[in-house]
């Protein structure tokens, strides 16, 4: 299945504000994938140039996918009434419209636009909106719906159960206690890791795995199958302290290694917001698992990364950033931030190297961002690794230029200042490891 373009922001909001009225999350999947689609088939919400017109083609799409869906006997807000109502009586209506005069009709309606358009937009908001979806299909995070650290609270914890106000359900018979979480920031433009500051609280990332699990075929007839599996996955992954949470296939969202204690999910790793550097990533971020077998070609299919899964990922995803106040520019995938410090090779760890599904996530695309272990401490890439992914990310070509870029500025041949970053790394390593030594001898 082709992964869905997310429509504009004016437009999500709208498909988000009816998706409300459906209760159960199963519904409200379809409804927003079906809306999605025909938004991008029917070219709706796509930065169009008549705005106004667009927005009346979006609420059409919107109550003829919703209609289907919403129980028989539920009682609909006004809003969505008049909207149903209208629908109905959509014939008539484009009946008597067509009776006016064309030309009538085109004065009048170009009158409106460009009045709405003065009254509403801003150049700066026209040019934001345009930024955010025309160019290159990369959605802003700020531009999609839910990513702003808008409150989500608990509203139920129960036997093994919380549920929160987004409609999280995270389930907890899994959940173990693990080492206490210890991370820290190297300054931007540091060469010595002394200036290092240390990371206390609450969890600043959430790096994003697939399991790599066998997976059995999502149908009915496997059902005590995908059962089985999960339950064998929970199991191994609460004994070993691997995640903070896993994603079954169903879509469950289990907790196992609680938020406050660091899972052993990243390794060596390696990435940055504007300000820091950050290595060994666990200590710092929650790793979140989606069971699933992450190959070259997966692609968002029952088979591999079903919408349950991805529904859940979104919603854990923002439940998290809302608790703990974790920014956009830190939630990213394993293979994007793992590191071989022997071979100083990226992609040790190649789950997620592509086809993570960021915007349905609600996040914007770190395939896009400069990768910081090239650009930062001089990892490269080799032929091995091109072709187990097919193409590289676009971060990995311009965190090259930059490595020239800076090389050119400090007057060094790029090799050298590759191997000088390399070094930079490894005193990094060697300064973290002193502490772990400390602290486990503090213990
Ligand atoms: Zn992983």
């Amino acid at each position: 299945m082709e992964t869905l373009r997310p429509p504009d922001q004016t437009s999500a909001r709208i498909i988000e504000a009816y998706c409300e009225l459906l209760d159960s999350p199963a519904l409200r999947l379809r409804f927003i994938r079906k809306a999605v689609a025909r938004c991008q088939d029917e070219g709706v919400g796509q930065g169009a140039r008549w705005p106004l017109f667009d927005r009346f083609r979006l609420r059409k799409i919107v109550v003829e996918e919703l209609v289907p869906l919403l129980p028989a006997a539920s009682k609909v807000p006004t809003s969505v009434r008049i909207a149903m109502t209208a629908y109905r009586f959509r014939v008539p209506i484009y009946a008597a419209s067509a009776a006016l005069s064309v030309g009538l009709v085109g004065i009048i309606a170009y009158l409106g636009v460009q009045v709405a358009l003065a009254s509403y937009a801003t150049p700066a908001q026209a040019n934001a909106t345009a930024a955010a979806v025309a160019p290159s299909g990369v959605v802003l995070a700020a531009d999609l719906p839910q990513y702003t650290a808008e409150q989500i609270w608990l509203v139920e914890q129960g036997e093994g159960y919380e549920v929160y106000s987004n409609g999280a359900r995270i389930l907890t018979e899994f959940e173990t206690d693990g080492p206490a979480r210890r991370f820290y920031g190297f300054p931007k433009n540091a060469e010595t890791p002394d200036a290092a500051v240390e990371r206390v609280g609450n969890p600043i990332g959430i790096v994003y795995h697939t399991s790599q699990s066998h997976i059995a075929p999502f149908k009915e007839e496997f059902n005590d199958k995908l059962q089985t599996s999960a339950r064998a996955l929970l199991d191994f992954v609460a004994r070993r302290r691997l995640y903070n949470y896993v994603i079954d296939r169903f879509g469950r969202i289990y907790r196992v290694v609680r938020d406050e204690n660091a899972a052993d999910h990243a390794g060596n790793s390696v990435w940055a917001d504007d300000e820091y550097n950050y290595l060994d990533l666990s200590g710092g971020t929650i790793g979140v698992c989606f069971e699933a077998e992450w190959r070259p070609d997966t692609r968002l299919a029952a088979d591999e990364i079903n919408e349950a899964q991805i529904y859940a990922g979104r919603v854990l995803t923002a439940m998290l950033r809302s608790k703990y106040g974790i920014d956009d520019s830190m939630c990213v995938t394993h293979a994007l931030v793992s590191v071989s410090p022997s071979s100083r090779l990226i992609g040790f760890h190649m789950d997620w190297a592509h086809a993570f599904p960021f915007a349905s996530i609600g996040l914007s695309d770190k395939y896009a961002v400069e990768t910081p272990s090239i650009a930062e401490f001089g990892f490269d890439h080799d032929g091995q690794f091109d072709r187990a992914i097919g193409e590289i990310w676009p971060g990995i070509p311009l965190a090259e230029s930059r490595l020239v870029e800076s090389a050119a500025a400090s007057g060094k041949r790029d090799t050298d200042h590759r191997r000088d970053l390399q070094q930079r790394y490894r005193n990094f390593k060697s300064w973290l490891s002193a502490r772990d030594v400390e602290a486990g001898q503090g213990e």
